[in-house]
């Protein structure tokens, strides 16, 4: 089955300038060489630290920055590369949801229109359709119609929420990149969040990326998970797998600071604690990017990069443990 995003070797560098006349010095290796595939109608969950990479994955796959290197196919065309015509063509296709609702919506846009925006941006329909779709939408994501008329500050974080998805789903995308969608929001709100997005998953038959650093979350909304640190995936796999028996150790690791969901079930993994901070991405160690700080290491990670590679069925890791492995 061919996957609806296809992400080949993604590079994502920026710039660092210093010095007094501001000359390229160096950069940050934000992203460095990652592949994946999302297939249609699944949650790809993107998780790791903050600072690993993955909301410029998410900002690199719908191309809202030019990227260094690599490519982002979507539905078999090529997004990374994709003249301004159809760049313009792709972008109804594919949205975002931001983390912060608040920071995203224009104080001093009536509700009606933040959530047409893109229809007119977009010439969809006539004003009087535009009108007719955004009440629909408001429906669609459960705020009230009497609201189309007021502002954002008038509603709470999780209404306003439901304001940036209803606008993202205005012009009927099939992708959508979720963005620490509720890592703003009261968690008693987040729940009510995620199963809006579960809900409209399997109504509108929607592909999703979910970059969370919320492991239990992702837990729950994902159907595989990819585990990024320091700009590359360390580990990709189905979500059962990859929760009952992580291969990565800094997988291990992560998960094994995760709470048991079911409180009844005795802890079993018994807490990894790393040694040392995440080096620089503008200054990554050689060979495997984790040798600093894995209790694994041997020689061979501090010279050579890891391949990220099919271990077992489904299963990818870039670990050197794993290359013996058939
Ligand atoms: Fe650890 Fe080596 Fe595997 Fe990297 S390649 S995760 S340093 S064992
Ligand atoms: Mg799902």
């Amino acid at each position: 089955k061919e996957p609806l995003v296809r992400v080949s070797n993604l590079k994502m560098h920026f710039p660092i300038y210093g010095g007094l006349l501001r000359r390229r010095t160096g950069e940050v290796k934000a992203v460095d060489g990652i592949s994946f595939d999302i297939f249609e109608g699944e949650t790809l969950g993107l998780v790791g630290e903050s600072g690993c990479g993955k909301s410029t994955v998410g900002r690199s796959v719908l191309r809202l920055y030019e990227v260094t290197g690599g490519s982002v196919t979507i539905d078999g065309r090529d997004i990374a590369h994709a003249a301004p015509e159809e760049l313009r063509k792709m972008r109804t296709q594919m949205q975002m949801i931001f983390q912060d609702p608040q920071a995203s919506l224009n104080p001093r846009m009536k509700v009606s229109e933040i959530i047409g925006e893109p229809l007119r941006e977009h010439h969809a329909g006539s004003a009087a359709e535009r009108r007719e779709r955004v009440l629909e939408l408001m429906d669609q994501v459960g705020l009230n119609r009497d609201f189309a008329n007021r502002y954002p500050h008038e509603f709470s974080g999780g209404q306003r929420q439901r304001i940036g998805i209803a606008r993202a789903l205005a012009l009927n995308p099939k992708f959508i990149v979720c963005d620490e969608p509720i890592a703003a929001l009261d968690v008693s709100i987040q729940a009510q969040v995620v199963n809006l997005l579960e809900e409209l998953q399997e109504r509108l038959g929607l592909t999703y990326l979910f970059i969370s650093h919320d492991l239990s979350m992702v837990r729950h909304i994902a159907d595989r998970v990819a585990v990024m640190y320091l700009g590359r995936i360390a580990e990709l796999a189905p979500r059962d797998d990859i929760y009952a028996e992580p291969l990565h150790p800094y997988t291990k690791a992560l998960l094994s600071a995760v709470p048991e969901p079911d409180p009844s079930v005795e802890e079993k993994v018994e807490r990894i604690i790393l040694a040392g901070d995440v080096p620089s991405p503008s200054n990554p160690p050689k060979g495997c990017n984790f040798c600093t700080r894995c209790p694994s290491v041997m020689d061979i990670c501090k010279r050579d990069e890891p391949e990220f590679r099919e271990v077992q069925p489904g299963r990818f890791v870039a670990c050197h443990l794993f290359n013996q492995t058939t």
